[in-house]
């Protein structure tokens, strides 16, 4: 923190005293030049005077060597000013492209390194517990009962492992140009599959109204990419409205769409978050997200899918209280 605060002021001081710089030497060949056409407008008056070609200051003034003088002088201190203007301009162009990398590079810097303090956390609570679970079987003799619970507890740990690991394994292959295999699915079923899938990780914890106006609700998705959408957004409605359990996912079709929304009633999103939540690692940096599991991961999956069914998704404010994630794909691809 420090660090990154004595490089600021460093990086600025330097931006600084380059435009002081920049100024400061303009002005002073402008001021040189004007004392040079003075020293030399002198000497060219001295020297008429004895050459007795001019008697008077009005007629040195006209003389064609004076104008000369003079129209040098003119186009010289003009040249200054231009250069030193373009100059300037030029500094300024180029600051701003390098405070602007400058501040991309910081915000990935940051990024990662929550990153990777989020998945050491994910990574090593889960594997710490599932190995205290099997040396407790191992040293101890259980009741069936407690063997049980040990077991199940080690099963929810491995779930979680296995589906961050998913997830990382799944924004790689994304980043890589995953090639896509689209294929007409029913999407009330696929839905109803994931949520079966998010309740029995989340156990006792939902209650998840399904709605939808069709009886067949088919389009073109790839299965795999697209279950990932949909388990993401049910997950984090759950995770980030610990004390609303109450999410309902809402399916229907309009026109040549098929419109899917999942709605919680936890946190909600602030406006100025709602493009930035869809970045890579992003998290939002309050107590309420701190307190939760998390990699940044599933948005920027999210909307990479969405994307790639030529479909978009968007964060919308629930009422009371709470977001909805809206996801609309074609139904043809
Ligand atoms: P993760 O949940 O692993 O942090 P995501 O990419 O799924 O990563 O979400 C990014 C961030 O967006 C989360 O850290 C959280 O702050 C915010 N967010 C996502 N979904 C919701 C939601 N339903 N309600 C409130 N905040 C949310």
């Amino acid at each position: 923190m420090k660090n990154k605060r004595n490089g600021n002021i460093l990086f600025y001081s330097l931006i600084g005293y380059v435009l002081i710089a920049g100024v400061w030497w303009t002005y002073l060949l402008y001021i040189k030049n004007q004392d040079a056409y003075q020293a030399r407008r002198d000497l060219l008056w001295l020297e008429m005077q004895r050459e007795e070609l001019v008697d008077t200051q009005s007629a040195f003034f006209e003389s064609k060597a004076y104008q000369l003088l003079e129209s040098q002088y003119g186009q010289q201190s003009w040249m200054i000013l231009g250069e030193g203007s373009v100059l300037f301009l030029v500094l300024i162009v180029g600051i701003w492209v390098v405070v602007n990398s400058r501040q991309r590079e910081l915000a990935v810097a940051e990024q990662q390194q929550n990153f990777l303090l989020s998945i050491t956390h994910e990574l090593k609570s889960p594997i710490a517990s599932i190995k205290l679970v099997l040396q407790t079987l191992n040293r101890r003799r259980l009741s069936e009962q407690q063997t049980q619970k040990f077991t199940h507890n080690a099963l929810t740990d491995t779930e979680r492992l296995y589906s961050l690991v998913q997830d990382m394994l799944l924004a790689a292959r994304l980043e890589d140009g995953h090639s896509y295999t689209f294929e007409p699915t029913n999407l009330q079923l696929l839905a109803e599959e994931c949520i079966n899938r998010v309740a029995a990780k989340f156990e006792g914890v939902i209650q998840l109204k399904v709605e939808s106006n069709q009886e067949e609700l088919i389009a073109e998705v790839e299965v795999s990419t697209f279950s990932s959408v949909i388990s993401n957004l049910l997950e984090n409605a759950i995770k980030y409205a610990p004390e609303s359990p109450l999410i309902e996912l809402r399916i229907r079709r309009q026109k040549e769409e098929v419109v899917l929304e999942v709605a919680d009633r936890g946190y909600g999103i602030p406006k100025n978050q709602r493009q930035k939540i869809f970045q890579k690692f992003y998290r939002i940096g309050s107590e309420n997200t701190r307190k939760t599991k998390g990699t940044g991961l599933g948005l920027y999956i999210v909307q990479k899918v969405v994307q790639a069914h030529k479909g978009g998704v968007q964060v919308l404010e629930n009422q009371p209280q709470g977001s909805i994630f809206k996801v609309h794909i074609p139904r043809k691809h």
